[in-house]
């Protein structure tokens, strides 16, 4: 059976909000990919392709359900994530994040965190309970934002992810271990 994490060829289908552009699904990277362990490069270039991979990134988090999505998790090694912690409800909450840097994070929230990448594994993380981000939006233009709990951990998550940090990282290291041993022990009965 083909496994659809593993292509390298991304599906292209037409959404219904967007009947007249096709998008492209991206298959998820999972963990154990090193494109996942490695920092991004910035994004120097934003022109219609790159408002394109954009659009696609969005339709790729919605379709495996996930809140935030980084480039490296669709095998691309650009500082670029998009977030909607709304699952797509609201339009406007569609969050790009491009070269974001972290330039206020105040207070702790300790919460339960997956990954798209570490699929059927959650752990507790501590994350700063307000966060501000600086990016640049799919046009280039420079842009602040503040998030609070959820908000703020998406863009805790998601900007580890572009400096090659997992969630994993941020737990101890015996519940570290646990995973990994059980990500070990499904690659080996090839379930991932
Ligand atoms: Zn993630």
């Amino acid at each position: 059976m083909p496994d659809k994490s593993t292509s390298s060829e991304p599906a292209t289908v037409a959404t219904p909000e967007t009947p007249a552009k096709p998008v492209k699904i991206y298959p998820i990277v999972k963990y154990g990919d090193p494109i996942l362990e490695k920092p991004g490069a910035a994004i120097k270039k934003f022109d219609a392709e790159m408002e394109q991979l954009v659009e696609d990134m969005f339709a790729s988090m919605y379709a495996a359900q996930g809140v935030g999505l980084a480039a490296p998790q669709i095998g691309l090694s650009l500082r670029l994530t998009v977030i909607d912690v709304t699952g797509g409800k609201n339009p406007e909450a569609k969050i790009v994040l491009a070269n974001p840097e972290i330039i206020h994070a105040e207070g702790e929230v300790r919460e339960e965190e997956g990954c798209l990448s570490i699929p059927g594994f959650r752990g507790y993380v501590i994350r700063p309970q307000f966060v501000t981000v600086k990016a640049q939006n799919a046009k280039g233009e420079s842009y602040e934002i503040r998030g609070e709990n959820l908000l703020a951990r998406a863009f805790c998550h998601e900007i580890d992810h572009l400096n090659g940090v997992l969630f994993l990282q941020h737990l101890s290291m015996l519940k570290r271990d646990l995973i990994k041993r059980k990500i070990k022990k499904l690659r080996k009965q090839g379930e991932w």
